[in-house]
This record gives C-alpha cells, structure tokens and sequence, in this order.
C-alpha cells in the first residue's frame, strides 16, 4: 500500500456507517478517486477539515491496490471558498462544476489541466467574478481537456470548416451542421455566429483573457443551452444541479 500525499477538491461527501465519511476528490497527482474518512463524525479534530464540496484541501491517502476506495488519513483545508458557499448563484455554479468533474472524468486517471482549471475558476468565482461566465467558461475548456473533445471548429456531417451561411445545431449528432448539411438533421435550429465564435474563443484563450469576453443574454442563453445538451447527449442524462440553475437567475436553457 503506498502512501500517497496531493491536493484535492472536494466533488461531494456523504455519510458512511456510523462515523465515517465516503468522498469523491479530483486531485492533482491522481485524477478522480474515491475516499473514507474514518472517524470523522465521531472526532471531527480528528481532520483539520470539514470536507465540504469544492473546497480544496492537502489529502493524505494509503492507494489500495485492490479496491477503488482508498483510506484517506489525513485531509488539511487550504481553501474553503467560503464567499462560494454563501452566494445561492455561486454556490449552484460550484455544484455543477463538481458534478461535472464527478461525471465527465474517468475514475483515477491523472489530468493536471482539468485540477487547475478547475482551482482557476473556483478562485476566480471566490472573488466575485460571474459565475455565468465562468460556469461557460468551465464548460468548454473542461470538455476540450477531457476525452469529450466537442468539435465547434468543422460540421458534424461532411467535416468541413464552419465557415458563411447558416449555421445549425444538432442535438442527436453532437455538433455543429454547416450551411451545406442542414438536412442531415430534420431537428437541428440555427444558432447565432456570435455564439459559436465565442466558443472557439474560449477553446483558444485562457482563462484570463477569456473573462474579458462579452457575452449578450442571447448568446448566454445559447451556449448554456448547446453546452448542457451536449453534455447530456453524451452523458445520457441530465445534469441534477441544471435543474437547480434553471431555478435560480441563470438563464434557464427553455429553448
Ligand atoms: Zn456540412
């Protein structure tokens, strides 16, 4: 069994038996893994943590070699992201970042990119930036990193470069359809230029320059909806903390 030290987020925690805790992290060193915190809820020093979703924490582990769930035997909180937490629009940002990760990433599967991308954003949503935006932004960047790889760049049916035209949105083939190919999917709708330019914005920016982009509340509504369909198309079911959004102020994805 070896002994494994690296930072971690918190995806979600819940309880398990009398007092211990099973949790899902998204390290850096480890990709996704699965934890128990003996313990905890009888001896809460026990922890210098509370292990609450997306905070971020320095976790000792021992990696079992024969199971997928590890004995985590210590956790120290770096970041708690308190000012998430206590934000309703925030807070259901964090949420769907976490089921996200949670979701999209294989188990145990080191990506750095995605850890810090993920630490990038919370942080940027801790000192107030939108988290609409950055909830987007996350999005795209997170489903280019991972094995998703969304092509907003070329037609989902003859390949071809997006260029002029009419450019439309298919839900069952997962993509764009150039102004040649609407055909090919009866149930597809035309989506705005703007919307696709600033997904292929986002894809080649980083996360800083990306903030600065203006997004109008139609483009807004659109990528919300063209992300979470993606997203659900390919997961094959609904995101829980999408429900939560469309309850909240975040243009609800009702088209
Ligand atoms: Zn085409």
């Amino acid at each position: 069994m070896a002994i494994l030290k690296t930072e971690a987020i918190v995806i979600n925690k819940r309880d398990f038996r009398e007092t211990s805790l099973l949790a899902d992290f998204y390290t850096r060193d480890h990709g996704k893994i699965r934890g128990i915190l003996k313990g905890i809820r009888k001896d809460p020093r026990k922890f210098a943590s509370t292990v609450e979703p997306f905070s971020r924490n320095e976790i000792v582990f021992y990696k079992s070699r024969t199971s997928t769930l590890h004995l985590v035997s210590q956790c120290d909180v770096k970041d708690n992201f308190t000012a998430i937490r206590q934000d309703l629009n925030r807070s259901a940002a964090g949420s769907m970042i976490m089921e996200l990760l949670d979701a999209v990433m294989p188990q145990e599967d080191k990506n750095e990119e995605v850890f810090d991308l993920t630490v990038s954003v919370l942080e940027r949503m801790a000192a107030a930036s939108a988290a609409e935006k950055l909830l987007i932004i996350f999005k795209i960047k997170m489903l280019a990193l991972s094995g998703f790889k969304p092509n907003f760049d070329s037609c989902v049916s003859c390949d071809s470069r997006i260029g002029g035209g009419e450019i439309r949105f298919s839900l069952s083939l997962g993509g764009l359809l150039c102004s040649n190919c609407p055909r090919k999917d009866p149930k597809s709708r035309a989506i705005f230029r703007g919307t696709v330019a600033s997904i292929q914005y986002i894809q080649r920016n980083d996360l800083q320059n990306t903030l600065g982009l203006g997004l109008n509340p139609q483009i807004k509504k659109e990528l919300y909806f063209i992300l979470d369909s993606f997203i659900a198309f390919h997961l094959g079911k609904k995101m829980k903390s999408q429900a939560v959004m469309e309850q909240l102020q975040v243009p609800a994805a009702t088209v």
